[in-house]
């Protein structure tokens, strides 16, 4: 890996990293771009076969949050924190006051949340350390897990998806097959069952994928499965780089829109979507809800979680109008954001 390629391939920024021996903290903080405003980005804490994986998985997310705050019309740039987590945790809350720590030492420039692995409850101890955390249980930025959130952006980009492939206003009848049911999938799921949407699921914890067969009358297909499911939605809302060479012929949806962050493996693929008809809602846009929650004012949440709708309807115009793919339009809006003079 040649690190300075890397970031120079992805626009960065900046790029921290903080080892404490006492903790056994082994964190990056990826910050890609601060021309709107602080890098927001949420705190990852899981596992990675090797340093190089993590520090790649930083970067490309930081830069996800820049484009996902630049085309929600968002005061805030973009950035992520990578916790590799290991095998225990020996004291969990000296291990977050020791991250906490570490925001704190970036003087305001990066501001952390909850992510993968990390909880409402992980924020609250970061709080002691740092103001520069969102998601606490009390605080003013943000107060509460996202998740829900997410969901609520996503089924609002499904609805914007469904009126411009198939002219339909509402999703009754709409088939959509989910990939993970966890924090943001499982609301989505309940939205979208209670609009009258026929849903197929899975999940490798099957509890959840139970859950869902009894709540919402789902069908369960095997993790390896849901690709050839025939439906109007293909909704990935667990792992990135699904969209990939291995998927992409087995695919018999119309649309592809969910939670995920890089659903596209590569940017050519979402380019082979375009090309087979298949509708991409881009990632960063439809799964914006969770920082927009965090970054706004309660009294206009539900009016800025319902822009997601009107923001997929100008991507998939341009698209048609073009013939260019929806994520290639969607990132040339952003590119214009960012080049813009700064709002001072
Ligand atoms: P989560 O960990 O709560 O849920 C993911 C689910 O996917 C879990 O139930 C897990 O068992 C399942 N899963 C894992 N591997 C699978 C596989 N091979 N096939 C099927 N299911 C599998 O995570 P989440 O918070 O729901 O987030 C889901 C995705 O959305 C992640 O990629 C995340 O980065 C992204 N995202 C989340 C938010 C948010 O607000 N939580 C915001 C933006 C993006």
């Amino acid at each position: 890996m040649d690190i300075f390629q890397d970031a120079s391939s992805l626009g960065f920024g900046d790029i921290h990293f903080k080892f404490d021996h006492a903790t056994g903290l082994r964190a990056i903080i990826a910050i890609h771009n601060t021309h709107l405003g602080p890098a927001l980005g949420g705190c990852r804490c899981v596992s990675y076969p090797s340093t190089e994986a993590a520090i790649i998985d930083a970067m490309r997310l930081a830069r996800g949050m820049t484009y996902k705050s630049a085309i929600s019309g968002l005061s805030q740039g973009g950035g992520k924190s990578v916790l590799i987590r290991p095998t225990q945790i020996r004291d969990r809350e000296a291990y977050f006051e020791s991250f906490g720590r570490f925001v704190d030492e970036l003087g305001g420039r990066y501001i952390t949340a909850v992510d993968s692995g990390t909880s409402v409850a992980d924020m609250d101890v970061i709080a002691r350390t740092t103001k520069y955390v969102a998601c606490t249980s009390a605080g003013s930025a943000g107060t509460d897990d996202p998740s829900p959130h997410t969901a609520v952006g996503v089924r609002r980009g499904l609805e914007a998806a469904v009126k411009f492939k198939l002219g339909q206003s509402d999703l009754d009848g709409i088939h959509v097959a989910i990939q993970g049911v966890g924090h943001v999938g499982y609301p989505l799921a309940s939205q979208l069952h209670e609009r009258g949407v026929r849903l197929t699921v899975s999940d490798v914890n099957k509890a959840a994928v139970d859950r869902c067969a009894d709540e919402f009358n789902a069908d369960v297909v095997e993790p390896e499965d849901i690709y050839d499911v025939e439906c109007d939605v293909f909704s990935p809302n667990a792992l990135g780089a699904v969209i990939n060479d291995e998927t992409l012929s087995r695919l018999r949806t119309k649309m592809v829109g969910g939670a995920a962050n890089n659903q596209l493996a590569r940017s050519r693929h979402g380019d082979a979507l375009h090309k087979r008809g298949i509708l991409y809602a881009p990632d960063y846009v439809i799964n914006a809800g969770g920082v927009i929650q965090i970054a706004t004012d309660k009294s206009i949440l539900n009016e800025k979680l319902s822009d997601i709708y009107d923001t997929l309807m100008r991507i998939f115009e341009q698209s048609a109008k073009k013939n260019e793919a929806p994520h290639r339009v969607a990132d040339r809006m952003v590119d214009a954001i960012l080049t813009s003079p700064a709002k001072t």
